[in-house]
């Protein structure tokens, strides 16, 4: 059942706990769910993991202020779905351009690593966003884990789309799941994400987008 996103949703105990707990070292940050960014209209719906630490988690918005934030706005401003090729703050100006950032888990989970029972409840929000993005022609993965939750959300059994860099996967009402690896510090600076890589995929959401 699909279900508006709720900011103060607490149904995962552990993460609600963390984000607590980060709160009372951090007064200033978000810390709590951080919902989407973007149009609902939007023809891209980019989906990630979920929120970093001193980034999402502090600005309340989508990789803004995360490290793989940088490669990502950058890329999204460079084929045209970014004001700018910078996202600081939520209040900092930038608007995404027919593209739409939300992550597959909306809380903060520990060492970045949320467990399946916290990736399923967190699933109706994803949902309920796929059903709002109705023009949504091109749904972008970053990561195996946002791969699986759209399936999961879209009621499509995984062994029938196998996760693949760059790997394409044609969805009904002429959607495309488009998969990249994540744009992480750590895939990022190992290298198994370059950055013309990166731009390989954004590039080709553009193109299905033309189509
Ligand atoms: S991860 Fe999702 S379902 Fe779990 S508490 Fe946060 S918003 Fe709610």
């Amino acid at each position: 059942m699909n279900s508006p996103f709720d900011p103060e949703c607490r149904r995962c105990p552990r993460l609600a706990a963390f984000l607590d707990a980060v709160r009372h070292d951090e007064p200033d940050y978000h810390c709590r769910p951080v919902g989407p960014f973007g149009d609902a209209d939007a023809r891209l719906l980019i989906v990630g993991l979920a929120p970093g630490k001193h980034g999402a988690n502090r600005t309340g918005r989508p990789f803004t202020g995360d490290y793989a934030g940088i490669l990502l706005y950058e890329t999204l401003h460079k084929f045209g779905f970014a004001s700018g090729p910078i996202s600081t703050a939520a209040d900092d100006g930038l608007e995404l351009l027919d593209a739409r950032i939300t992550n597959s888990v909306k809380c903060l989970p520990p060492e970045n690593k949320p467990l399946p029972l916290e990736i399923k409840t967190c699933n109706r929000y994803l949902r309920a966003e796929l059903t709002q993005s109705r023009s949504a022609r091109v749904i972008l993965a970053l990561g195996a884990i946002a791969h699986a939750a759209v399936l999961r959300a879209c009621d499509l059994a995984s062994g029938a789309y196998r996760f693949a860099h760059a790997a394409e996967h044609h969805l009904s009402g002429g959607r495309v799941l488009l998969d990249s690896y994540h744009c992480s510090r750590y895939n990022t600076q190992t290298r198994r994400l370059t950055t013309s890589m990166f731009e390989g995929v954004i590039g080709r959401a553009r193109e299905l987008i033309r189509r």
